[in-house]
Order: structure tokens, then C-alpha cells, then sequence
């Protein structure tokens, strides 16, 4: 057994934590503050808190407000002229993903020269080394979904040419992360069920990933337990606390795993998807392709697997034949999926195209060919293609 682990992000995690940014020490003196094009942030005062609270800790700031729910290398490379035009030293990414994804890319555009994609790699990027580190990044998550807050992973889309690709390295771990789940009250249940799925999936793909270790698959089986036991309830009542602060704790959890395991080829397949539909929710993406997906699965890698994930989400798998006990993991995906209302999630009502499916799989593969190799088995193109085959309605 061998395995490395590093974590170097600080995590507040709590009801009320927001506060703390008032108090403790930052990791600079002027902030560029990273939220997305749309109101919220606004509406719900939270920008106005984090300026204060800055303001109150001795720093200024400067907000950057356009980004996308799927966000674009061009809005990277504009804010990032925007950090370094101001003389940000420190990058805040406030609200989802999406946003602290961006701040993460920024930060490094604002140290490094030339374009994003000389350092991404796969597909057209370049791959170059990234020389000059980051700007140090203040992690402010609002949703329960990509983890984001506890791993270095940031994915940027090249919109040119419908690439969306993950990128990361030592100096994109967020130098602090506040996870406050009184910030998630309001988030809408559709995206709280599509928020909650993708960190259900960083755990499972974590879980049966080849790069697995014994720090992983602790955080993995408890986030799934966590999520399987508090998403429906969480998608139904958004004003449940202790569902919105379990759901807050998966997530964190998922991105604990994302930084000690990897995700697997599922997510480049939903890459290829949202890549070329931008209108379409990574989360939503992910449901669509998920059963098809761990189904094709079943009886290539280790049973176990499948088996352990099974009784984490509940499913009392010792009164099952034992050759019926990993299909109870499908099972409890199915469940889970009905339980929050997405049985009818289908790629069509997306505009996806079934004569699609051979062209998103090549774009998973030459994209996101890197997460294929932590698969246990290692897809052909064809399985690739019958797997959203399987998946499509
Ligand atoms: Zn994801």
C-alpha cells in the first residue's frame, strides 16, 4: 500500500463561518472578488457582506461579475487583466463552481503571461509548465456541489472550440475555504438536486477509481452515505438545516476525495456534453449518463465496489443473492434520482441528438482523455459510444 496525501487548503466549516473572513488573517491586502453574471450575490447581500467583512480585515476589493453557469477562458483571461490592472494580490471566487473555478484560473492567468490554454492540458492546450504559481485563492462556496472549496481542480471551457477541460495544480488548492451552509438556504431545488448528484459522483467515481487509497475511499463512502440520506430531503425542503449542512459536509467531503483520488471517465463523457450544449447542468449532464454509465461496469471491475457504495446509500445487500448484490448500487442511483423528483431527465430535452453520440465520445476521449486512465476498465471508443447510446432517451 502506498499513497500520498496533501491538503493544503484551510477549512472553515459551519453555520455563520462567513463571519470569520472579518477576523482572521488574509492571505492579501486588495482582493479581486470572482461572482457570476447573474443576481443572486447581489439580491441575497452576499457580495456586500464579503466586501464589508474585507474591508473590516483591512482589504480592498474589486468585483469581477461575469461569469457563466458553464465559464469560458475568455472571461479568465478578462479578469484576469482586471486582478492585475488593480494590483489584486488575492483572488475571492464567491457563489458556486463555477465562480471559484474562474478565481482559481485567474489566479494563475494573473501571475503567469500568455493565454490559459498554453498551460491546460489535453485537447488544443499546450500543456506548458506553469512557472510563476498563483495568486493565493479565497474559496466562498454558496452551493453544495463541486467540491471545489477542498481540491485544486478548476474547468475552464475554451468556447472556440467546445473543449471543456479540468486543470489544476499545488498552487490552485484554495489557501482558505469557508463552507457556510446558512449561504445555501435559497438555492433553488432543481439545482440543489443537480448540485448534490455532482458531489455524489466526485464520491462514487472517486470510489471505484484505479488512483483509490484508504484517505479517499473514507471520505467517498461517507459522502455517499451522506448525500443518498440528505439530498432528497434537502431537494424538498430547502429550508431544512441539518439537510442543507449535511449536504454542505458531503461536498466537502467529495472534494477531499477529488484531491486524493480522481474522478472517472464519467466526467469526461459529461464534459463532451455540457461542452457542446452549454445550456445543459454539469450535475444534470451527469444524472443522464450515470446509470448507463456504472451499469456497463458491473462485472469488470471488482464487486466489491459497487457493493460497498450499495450499503452506504442503505440498501441491506446482506439478504441479497450474493451475484445480485452490486446491481443494488444501480438500484439505489435509481432510487435516489426518483427521490428527487429527475426520472424524466432526458438528453432530447436538451437538444442532444442521438446521431451525437459518436462525436461527444470522441470529444470525452481527446478532451478528457486523463480520467479514462483511472478507470479500472479501460473503455474502447465503441464502449464509450454505446454507453451514451444506453444512455440516451
Ligand atoms: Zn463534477
Amino acid at each position: 500500500m502506498k499513497f500520498t496525501y496533501f491538503l493544503p487548503s484551510r477549512i472553515l466549516f459551519g453555520s455563520g463561518m462567513l463571519e470569520e473572513l472579518g477576523k482572521m488573517k488574509l492571505p492579501g491586502k486588495k482582493a479581486l472578488i470572482v461572482i457570476s453574471a447573474g443576481t443572486s450575490m447581489k439580491k441575497l447581500g452576499y457580495l456586500d457582506r464579503v466586501v464589508n467583512l474585507l474591508r473590516q480585515n483591512g482589504a480592498e476589493s474589486v468585483v469581477f461579475d461575469k461569469i457563466q453557469p458553464n465559464p469560458v477562458k475568455t472571461h479568465v483571461m478578462e479578469g484576469a487583466a482586471i486582478a492585475k490592472q488593480n494590483k489584486c494580490d488575492f483572488v475571492v471566487g464567491l457563489g458556486g463552481g463555477s465562480s471559484i473555478d474562474s478565481a482559481k484560473s485567474i489566479a494563475v492567468m494573473a501571475k503567469n503571461p500568455g493565454d490559459y490554454w498554453d498551460y491546460v492540458g489535453g485537447g488544443s492546450g499546450k500543456a506548458q509548465p506553469v512557472t510563476n504559481g498563483a495568486l493565493p485563492v479565497v474559496a466562498i462556496t454558496t452551493t453544495a456541489g463541486t467540491g471545489t472549496e477542498a481540491d485544486p481542480w478548476t474547468v475552464i471551457t475554451k468556447e472556440e472550440t467546445n473543449e471543456k477541460i479540468g486543470f489544476g495544480n499545488e498552487d490552485t488548492f484554495p489557501a482558505l475555504s469557508i463552507v457556510d451552509p446558512d449561504l445555501m438556504m435559497s438555492v433553488p431545488p432543481t439545482l440543489t438536486a443537480y448540485q448534490g448528484f455532482d458531489a455524489f459522483f466526485h464520491a462514487a467515481e472517486g470510489y471505484i477509481a484505479s488512483c483509490a487509497t484508504p484517505v479517499s475511499d473514507l471520505f467517498a463512502l461517507k459522502s455517499i452515505e451522506l448525500i443518498a440520506r440528505w439530498l432528497p430531503t434537502a431537494v424538498k425542503d430547502g429550508s431544512n438545516k441539518e439537510a442543507r449542512t449535511n449536504m454542505a459536509l458531503a461536498n466537502t467531503f467529495s472534494g477531499i476525495v477529488e484531491s486524493t483520488s480522481s474522478c472517472t471517465s464519467e466526467h469526461s463523457l459529461e464534459h463532451a456534453m455540457s461542452a457542446n450544449h452549454p445550456e445543459l447542468a454539469h450535475g444534470a449532464g451527469l444524472i443522464m449518463v450515470s446509470t448507463a454509465y456504472f451499469e456497463f461496469f458491473l462485472g469488470k471491475i471488482p464487486a466489491e465496489l459497487f457493493e460497498n457504495m450499495a450499503e452506504a446509500m442503505g440498501e441491506d445487500i446482506e439478504s441479497m443473492p450474493p451475484d445480485k448484490r452490486p446491481e443494488a448500487f444501480i438500484t439505489a442511483l435509481k432510487k435516489m434520482i426518483s427521490a428527487c423528483n429527475l426520472d424524466e431527465l432526458k438528453m432530447s430535452d436538451f437538444g442532444i441528438k442521438k446521431e451525437e453520440c459518436s462525436n461527444l465520445a470522441r470529444n470525452a476521449r481527446e478532451t478528457m482523455g486523463g480520467l479514462f486512465e483511472f478507470d479500472r476498465y479501460k473503455l474502447s471508443l465503441e464502449e464509450t459510444v454505446t454507453i451514451f447510446e444506453r444512455a440516451y432517451r
